[in-house]
């Protein structure tokens, strides 16, 4: 089940996290045990991004929840952070930032596959995502639609060093 203007709604402005969770009531009581959380008009923020995967856990413990970003205000990739930090490990992601949405005004697409690949990877986490095919696909759909995408990865042409496990420096003495 996917609960699309789960934080903000175009028409109705912010979304009252209760509405929420009476419809992941309602999704688990038919059965439902997965769920993605859709910041459909990509205004949310990382605080309130964790507010409310806080509140689902604590409503429905055994679900699994996703989350679905879009960069439109650049807290995109924050708000990816804040829910894989508070547990998350299921997100939407698009490459090249591709995407958009019709009634929410300005919106950009979802946040950029190769850029979370770009930050997971150097932290370690493995997606078993390659990082250059993802950015070699995302060339082919900004080729594809024919105007500059907007991810940021793209626009920079990769990663110019290799990433990989951060090292703390070994202290001497
Ligand atoms: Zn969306």
């Amino acid at each position: 089940v996917i609960i699309a203007t789960a934080w903000d709604c175009p028409f109705d402005g912010r979304t009252d996290p209760s509405r929420v969770l009476e419809v992941v009531a309602a999704a688990v009581a038919q059965g439902a045990d997965q769920l993605c959380l859709g910041d459909t008009i990509g205004t949310v923020t990382p605080a309130r991004t964790v507010a409310l995967l806080d509140a689902v856990r604590t409503a429905a413990p055994l679900l699994e929840v996703g989350v679905h970003f879009h960069d439109t205000r650049g807290t995109g990739q924050a708000n990816a952070l804040a829910a894989i930090l508070s547990g998350v490990r299921q997100l939407d992601a698009s490459v090249g930032g591709l995407g958009g949405c019709p009634f929410a005004p300005g919106a950009s697409g979802n946040i950029a596959t190769e850029e979370l690949v770009y930050w997971l990877a150097d932290a370690g986490v493995e997606t078993g995502i390659d990082l250059a095919k993802t950015v070699a696909a995302a060339e082919v759909a900004q080729k594809a639609v024919g105007h500059p995408l907007t991810s940021s990865l793209l626009r920079a042409g990769g990663a110019p060093v290799p990433i990989g496990r951060y090292e703390a420096p070994v202290k001497h003495g």
